[in-house]
């Protein structure tokens, strides 16, 4: 019968005619343009933007691209300096705040993820304050209704700086939402049409799958030398063609809304008050010794140089889901840290990402005198047995507890914790040395970079 159909069709098409009821229909309005967007910006915290900014003016005024952001939390933690209000009361200022920074650079398309402001340096724990599920279900919804070639974000990774949790949990999502979005089983609903698209009741989305091209990185490390050559770089003080300032004078503009967190907003008002931008940019700088935007290239469909620019290699038509390599988990390490290290080390494999993940040693930077828990796991290939456990400390660490001798089930593994204090003061980075033997012999070892510094508690 459809054979017999399409002999027909055919005949008609020959004869350069086609009947009115088989002319070709639509089956329905293509994705709203309105919310495609060239670039995805994918963060904690309102005032996050601003470690892009520079580079986003150059990208929205003079190569005429359209951003869209999505912000893990509503910055609910944390002082005010501008006012009163805190907690719930001062995230919904610092919502306001955002919209007027980024209203500022041209882009109205910002959403806010239902996460709490979590400060601590584990990523894990922001993962669970943000309920990792439900934000990343939201997260791959937006890139599917944004339909980015860029995603950028925070470099998941543990770092020596202010190494925010909420700012890896950003990265985290970003990264799982780059891999998901095309993937037509990953929350399916979404990427069902409605039955019947203009009535009510229509309880799936209507959405398109969505390859995003390529996955860009910042950090909040203090110290971005490791990142010079993994990815492009870009000068705040280059002058716009488009307005004939340089981009730090549309960053500021974009910053001074930010007056809530302090020293940033209030620094970018008064330049832009007395035309003066010393003490702005020496602030800027201050953050990773350049005011300059550097970005590392987290992964690419297209093959190019890393330090190359953001849109190279980049297509105007949609690409093809890229389904993540199998990757093996590889034998497994006798000793190896646990917590957030553990997590990085296996997610960089789960996503591809190991060059990015990989730019830095496994390191810890806490607060001066602070005693921490950390984490290691004890993997016994063999059968039962006994591990001793020891740790060689840099000057003016000492140990509380964690040292000693451990029975490991056969084909077993345990967790353990050494608790650590750290100098009273704070000082340069050193290896910290956790090692495991047998009776014999030494079976595993741990190198972590250890730093007491200025920076939120692990
Ligand atoms: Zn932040």
């Amino acid at each position: 019968m459809r054979h017999h159909l399409q002999a027909w069709a055919r005949l008609l098409l020959a004869a350069g005619a086609l009947p009115l009821h088989l002319a070709a229909q639509s089956p329905g309005p293509p994705p709203d343009p309105r919310y495609k967007v060239d670039i995805l910006l994918i963060v904690a915290h309102p005032d996050d933007e601003s470690v892009v900014s520079g580079y986003l003016a150059r990208a929205i005024l003079d190569q005429h691209k359209r951003v869209g952001v999505i912000y893990g939390t509503r910055g609910d933690g944390g002082g005010n300096e501008a006012g009163p209000e805190q907690a719930a009361a001062l995230g919904a200022v610092r919502e306001i705040e955002a919209r007027k920074a980024n209203a500022a650079l041209g882009i109205d398309l910002v959403w806010f993820l239902d996460g709490k402001d979590t400060p601590s340096q584990d990523v894990l724990q922001s993962l669970e304050t943000w309920h990792h599920g439900a934000s990343l279900e939201q997260t791959v919804r937006l890139v599917r209704l944004t339909r980015p070639a860029i995603i950028m974000t925070w470099l998941p990774q543990f770092v020596i700086g202010e190494n925010h949790g909420d700012h890896q949990a950003a990265g985290v999502l970003a990264t799982e939402a780059f891999d998901l979005a095309a993937n037509p089983t990953a929350y399916p609903s979404q990427v069902t049409p409605a039955r019947n698209r203009t009535s009510i009741a229509n309880l799936t989305e209507g959405l398109t799958v969505w390859q995003p091209q390529k996955l860009y990185f910042f950090s909040d490390r203090d110290d971005w030398t490791p990142f010079r050559t993994a990815g492009p770089r870009y000068s705040v003080t280059d002058v716009s063609p488009a307005t004939g300032a340089p981009y730090y004078r549309t960053q500021a503009a974009s910053l001074a809304n930010h007056l809530t967190q302090g020293e940033g907003g209030r620094l970018a008002a008064q330049a832009i008050k007395t035309g003066d931008y010393t003490a702005y940019l020496k602030a800027q700088e201050a953050f990773a010794g350049t005011a300059d935007v550097q970005l590392i290239l987290g992964k690419a469909l297209s093959d190019g140089p890393e330090t190359g620019d953001v849109f190279q290699g980049v297509t105007e038509r949609p690409a093809a889901w890229r389904p993540l390599a199998a990757g093996g988990e590889g034998p497994a390490p006798t000793l190896s840290l646990g917590g957030p290290w553990g997590f990085y080390r296996a997610f960089a494999r789960a996503h591809g990402i190991e060059r990015a993940g990989g730019l830095i040693p496994e390191e810890l930077g806490v607060n001066p005198a602070v005693t921490v828990r950390l984490p290691l796991v004890v993997r016994n290939a063999g059968g039962e047995a006994t591990f001793r456990l020891s740790v060689a400390l840099p000057a003016g660490w000492t140990e509380q507890s964690g040292s000693g001798s451990y029975v490991v089930a056969a084909q077993g593994s345990i967790d353990l914790q050494l608790r650590l204090t750290a100098p009273a003061s704070a000082g340069p980075a050193a290896d910290l040395v956790v090692s495991l033997a047998d009776r014999s012999r030494t079976i595993g070892t741990v190198r972590l970079k250890v730093r007491a510094l200025g920076t939120m508690p692990l």
